[in-house]
């Protein structure tokens, strides 16, 4: 069965299709069109066409507002719909795609409620002159999504742009364009007029770089891996397209022997096997306090080993791995580090094909690949310290800066710790504040720069004009 695409508010079926695959079976679930050249053109002329249309621009603020808080209640409406489609296509959790549907429902709420609150300026420059400041949209937004949170990431940075005014072009992962295409529903129902809204279903290496070359398209954002980026990057820069870079991670939870231990183990465990670790903030090195990591470890063995694994749609804790190629990747990462001598406390192997165990791993440098590089499965390399410099060393050590998680009960040492995280996002005694897309969200290094979530988001989605106005008697 093919599900058609969505431009300018027609369903499009093509010939040419992209097989999307059950991850937990590997059988052909559906097909999408595989989106060509002139079907992404067709799609951005729409956006760009409907950005300038007297319909769009007659769109007061507040009725834009209005109708992304219709689409957030289709999103709870249809949370069961939204939700098995995002399992039967990602493989996760059938509790963690609810969850990732009440997010995007709630970006919808979030930036609705934004849509006439962007303010400008006015600026003191000299008597006789009025000088301040317009944010007005730019135009055709393009948005790049990986497949392991696709309707979170879709809905974030699409709700902020519709918000501001903006038209959408939407590019899904070619492995779950499900619940992108679903969104175009909830759009149409909630009044969003057509041309606002476009899902193209095509390969990264074409549809992608089409869209991410297109001459009128003012904005990309984009969230996937860091060599993606960097090549979308670099074809934006013909064009002088802003991009938002949203990029992996590689993120530490330094833990110290004063911490919650009970918490600190539950939520480490989490941190590394939410999406059965396929997720860009994943805490994937664990920087423990030498004092406390073998007690630490075998709480977390202990913790890991009673994680149930099977089908998604059976709401087991860690789904399938997306494809066989991740599976072997992961597979790659713990050959290579036992061969180079690491330990495996737990895991360090597949089950059944298509899942991997929940592997822990000590007597690893912490400058070893599987240390510093995004394997993308559940699998935490563990990294002893003795003094306060040298966790904040180990944390940092790496190419990336998503997240750092701080485990400790003295005040004064979390905050010193935190000021030194190199990274975009610091949690101390917790991680992740239950999703919190009030906050915002973004890399430091190669992790990315620009911020999505939360109202920093908002300048991704605006530029500023400045006006200057005399009124002087001459
Ligand atoms: P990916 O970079 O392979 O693909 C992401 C998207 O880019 C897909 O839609 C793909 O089709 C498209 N694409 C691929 N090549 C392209 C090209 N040449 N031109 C234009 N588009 C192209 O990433 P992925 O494997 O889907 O996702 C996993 C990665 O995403 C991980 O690195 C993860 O850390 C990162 N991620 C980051 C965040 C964040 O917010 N920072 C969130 C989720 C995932």
């Amino acid at each position: 069965m093919q599900k058609p695409m969505y431009i300018n508010g027609v369903w499009e079926k093509r010939d040419e299709e992209l097989i999307v695959l059950d991850p937990a079976t590997r059988d052909v679930h559906y097909s999408v069109p595989k989106a060509s050249v002139q079907d992404v053109n067709e799609a951005v002329e729409a956006a760009h066409h409907t950005f300038n249309s007297s319909t769009w621009r007659s769109f007061k603020p507040h009725e834009r507002g209005y109708c992304l808080h219709k689409v957030a209640a289709d999103l709870r409406e249809r949370l069961d719909e939204f939700a098995k489609a995002e399992t039967l296509d990602v493989g996760k959790p059938l509790k963690q795609s609810e969850a990732d549907v009440e997010a995007a429902a709630r970006y919808f709420e979030y930036y609705a409620a934004m849509a006439d609150k962007v303010l400008g300026e006015t600026i003191p420059v000299e008597p006789g002159i009025l000088d301040y400041t317009v944010r007005e949209p730019l135009g055709v937004t393009a948005h790049i999504i990986p497949w392991n949170y696709p309707i979170q990431i879709t809905a974030r940075s699409v709700a902020a742009a519709i918000a501001m005014g903006n038209t959408t072009v939407v590019k899904p992962a070619e492995q779950t364009p499900s619940t992108a295409l679903l969104l175009a529903e909830s759009m149409e129902k909630a009044g969003i007029p057509t041309g606002v809204y476009h899902v193209v279903t095509g390969t990264g290496q074409e549809a992608g770089q089409v869209l991410a070359s297109h001459s009128l398209v003012r904005h990309i954002a984009f969230t996937g891996s860091v060599k993606t980026g960097s090549t979308i990057m670099q074809t934006a820069a013909k064009q002088i397209t802003p991009v938002t870079p949203e990029l992996g991670g590689k993120s530490p939870q330094i833990v110290f022997h004063d911490c919650h231990f009970e918490q600190a183990v539950q939520t480490v465990t989490n941190a590394i096997t939410q999406n059965a670790g396929q997720t860009c903030s994943a805490g994937s090195r664990l920087i423990i306090e030498a004092s406390l990591e073998e007690r630490f470890v075998e709480a977390l063995k202990t913790s890991f080993e009673k994680l149930s694994i099977g089908p998604g749609m059976d709401n087991h804790q860690l789904g399938p791995i997306i494809t066989d190629a991740q599976v072997e990747q992961i597979d790659g990462y713990i050959k290579q580090a036992k061969a180079d001598g690491a330990t495996i406390v737990t895991g360090g192997m597949k089950q059944d094909d298509y899942y991997y165990r929940p592997t822990i791993i000590t007597n690893i440098d912490a400058s070893h690949p599987i240390a510093q590089e995004e394997v993308f499965g559940p699998v935490i390399t563990v990294h002893p310290f003795t003094t306060e410099e040298e966790a904040i060393s180990l944390a940092n050590g790496t190419d990336y800066g998503l997240v750092t998680g701080i485990w400790t009960n003295d005040i004064g040492r979390a905050h010193r710790v935190a000021e030194a995280a190199e990274s975009g996002q610091v949690f101390m005694n917790n991680y992740g504040a239950g999703g919190g897309i009030q906050m915002p969200f973004g890399g430091y290094k190669r992790s990315g720069y620009g911020r999505e979530k939360g109202l920093e988001a908002l300048q991704n989605y605006t530029q500023l004009k400045n006006v200057a106005v005399s009124y002087r008697q001459s």
